[in-house]
């Protein structure tokens, strides 16, 4: 039943507002770079501090490791925060050089779980970055949840207000099938909706998902 209702939702969405092209980025790195810039910042930020680092060919990572913070800190100035989110990179730079010889590659042959406890073991990566490093980067069979998330699932009775970011994981992992591609789109689709609609004070009018047992409140999600 919830994974007939899951699978509505994601239904109605899709055909609502088609594919969404997540996750922009031309390389692995670059997708993980961009996982770790986005936080607390929208996207379009995020793509001048990437261009600054593709201009001054930059975008590899033993050219990241090998550059002082300072100046990395400089050229992603426009994602916001960027002395702290130089210094999350670097960390990340770190442990990949530290622990796989600086190889992305080295990280495929690394089952799921471990590379979660890894990724979540680097100061400055919480769930949401390192289940997007993990789906986007990656192609693990991995729910990434946030705010949006959160709020479709609460108003449309799937879990209560208080569920965790793990109860709410789990509710679609275990609920749909384990399909990267599937959590890619359904992801992106949350966030769309989420976007336009299901947004702190809901405008369920239009919504896709209105005709949909629903119940917009609590409106502090
Ligand atoms: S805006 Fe309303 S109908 Fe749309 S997802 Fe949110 S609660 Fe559901």
């Amino acid at each position: 039943m919830t994974g007939e209702r899951l699978m509505e939702i994601y239904r109605l969405l899709f055909e609502r507002f088609g594919p969404q092209h997540w996750w922009p980025g031309q390389t692995r790195f670059e997708i993980i770079v961009g996982a770790i810039l986005t936080q607390n910042t929208n996207w379009t930020n995020v793509e001048k501090a990437i261009s600054n680092l593709k201009a001054a060919n930059l975008m590899a990572p033993h050219k990241l490791h090998a550059l002082e913070v300072a100046e990395l800190a400089r050229l992603i100035r426009p994602a916001g925060y960027f002395n702290i989110k130089a210094r999350r990179l670097k960390n990340f730079l770190h442990w990949l050089f530290e622990n796989h010889a600086g190889l992305l590659e080295d990280l495929e042959q690394v089952d799921t779980r471990s590379l979660r406890e890894e990724l979540l073991s680097v100061k400055g990566i919480g769930r949401e970055t390192a289940d997007a490093v993990l789906l986007y980067a990656f192609d693990r069979e991995v729910f990434v949840v946030d705010a949006y998330t959160a709020r479709v699932a609460v108003r449309h009775g799937l879990v209560d207000l208080d569920a965790g970011y793990e109860q709410l994981q789990e509710l679609f992992e275990s609920n749909l099938p384990p399909d990267a591609r599937l959590f890619n789109e359904y992801h992106a689709l949350l966030v769309r909706v989420g976007k336009e609609f299901c947004r702190p004070q809901a405008r369920c009018s239009g919504c896709p998902l209105e005709r949909l047992p629903h119940d917009f409140q609590p409106s502090d999600l």
